[in-house]
């Protein structure tokens, strides 16, 4: 698949009095054209702070300390984009630098370009306007040209498309349940189109049953448009089951990203590993929820190393002195990449090296 988005050495620190804190530290990923990536990790790892960041919607005291972060219009299946010329004309490498855009073309790209659904954001609905109009508003203000009676047949649409009854347009959020409101939420987000969606744990005010249903639905949609998701949440099984890839965050940094399978399956990294065992899941046998004792390092004051080394069973001499690298992990495809000293033979490692943590 065609790359959509570059992320490279993206780094966010929290300036903060009593000295800076580095959420995220020099993360590196591609997403592909319509790849539904999930995020995943423990509350303060970073992956809220990497997604805004990628979206350029972080505020002070956050500040991107460095990195780019490219992005390719041109891999629009149809070739089109609605971006500006200007904006469009992209560098060398046929992307836009989102990093280095203008406050101007930064709105005029997270419109055509981009949809965040934030963790509040069925709350964030408009009380006194009907969700219909919501829609219609979204429409009316980012696709001038449109008149009035095809703005409605497009709102209808998208209210069929995310399963809710085309009459619902006239309701207010207060006549819709949770469900239904994060439905409309889901139809606003994939009103203009965009190629990217970026959702931050959308789900966590519903009761589970539904956060399913409507996880479910995004990724279906999201695949049958071709549009890309990162996906944040804490529910493991969740991203298993609905993502392509998972990323999983550490301490501000991505030390596994797989195929979904591929970590389910087998895990590289010893945090990756923890984390599956501590989560039940809703494939086979329910494994018990185990946790992963210790807690995470004060992310003002890293030395070289591993941030893991103190709650890694696995850790050895290298593991306090030098930093692994997110790379290929032996044993495994290709494209799983683990930051863990135990895949580089180039380090002496212990006996338990050499078992498969899996
Ligand atoms: Fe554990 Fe060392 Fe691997 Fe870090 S690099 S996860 S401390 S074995
Ligand atoms: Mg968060």
């Amino acid at each position: 698949t065609k790359t959509l988005l570059e992320v490279n050495d993206l780094s966010v620190d929290y300036l903060a009095a009593n000295g800076a804190v580095h959420a995220v530290r020099n993360v590196n990923f591609r997403l592909g054209r319509g790849e539904i990536l999930g995020l995943a990790g423990e509350s303060g790892c970073g992956k809220s702070t990497l997604a805004y960041a990628v979206a350029r919607l972080l505020r002070p005291p956050a500040y991107i300390t460095g990195g780019e972060v490219l992005y390719y219009a041109g891999a629009r299946t149809d070739g089109s984009t609605r971006l500006p010329r200007h904006v469009r004309a992209t560098d060398a490498r046929g992307a836009i630098d989102v990093l280095q855009l203008s406050p101007r073309d930064l709105r005029e790209f997270r419109w055509n370009e981009l949809s965040i659904v934030f963790q509040s954001a069925m709350n964030a609905l408009n009380p006194v306007m009907t969700v219909g109009n919501q829609i219609m508003d979204v429409l009316a203000t980012h696709r001038r040209n449109m008149k009035a009676d095809a703005r409605k047949r497009r709102a209808a649409e998208l209210f069929e498309m995310v399963g809710i009854a085309p009459d619902r347009l006239k309701s207010y959020p207060h006549e819709l349940s949770g469900g239904m409101r994060q439905r409309a939420v889901i139809a606003i987000a994939l009103a203009l189109q965009p190629e990217l969606i970026i959702m931050d744990e959308p789900t966590t005010a519903l009761d589970v049953v539904v956060q399913r249903e409507i996880l479910q639905l995004i990724s279906s949609l999201c695949k049958e448009l071709s549009t890309a998701l990162i996906f944040i949440t804490h529910d493991l099984s969740l991203l298993i089951e609905l993502a392509d890839n998972v990323a999983i965050m550490y301490a501000g940094k991505m030390v596994e990203k797989a195929k979904s399978s591929d970590i389910y399956l087998h895990p590289r990294h010893p945090y990756s590993y923890g984390l599956l065992n501590s989560f039940p899941t809703l494939h086979g046998p329910q494994r018990i929820m185990v946790g992963i004792p210790g807690s995470p390092p004060d992310l003002r004051t890293l030395a070289e190393g591993c941030s893991f080394r103190d709650r890694c069973p696995f850790a050895f001499e290298s593991c306090n002195h030098i930093t692994p690298p997110l790379s290929p992990a032996v044993r495994a495809t290709p494209d799983q990449l683990a930051a863990c000293h135990l895949y580089n033979p180039a380090l002496s490692s212990p006996a338990p090296a050499t078992q498969d943590l899996a």
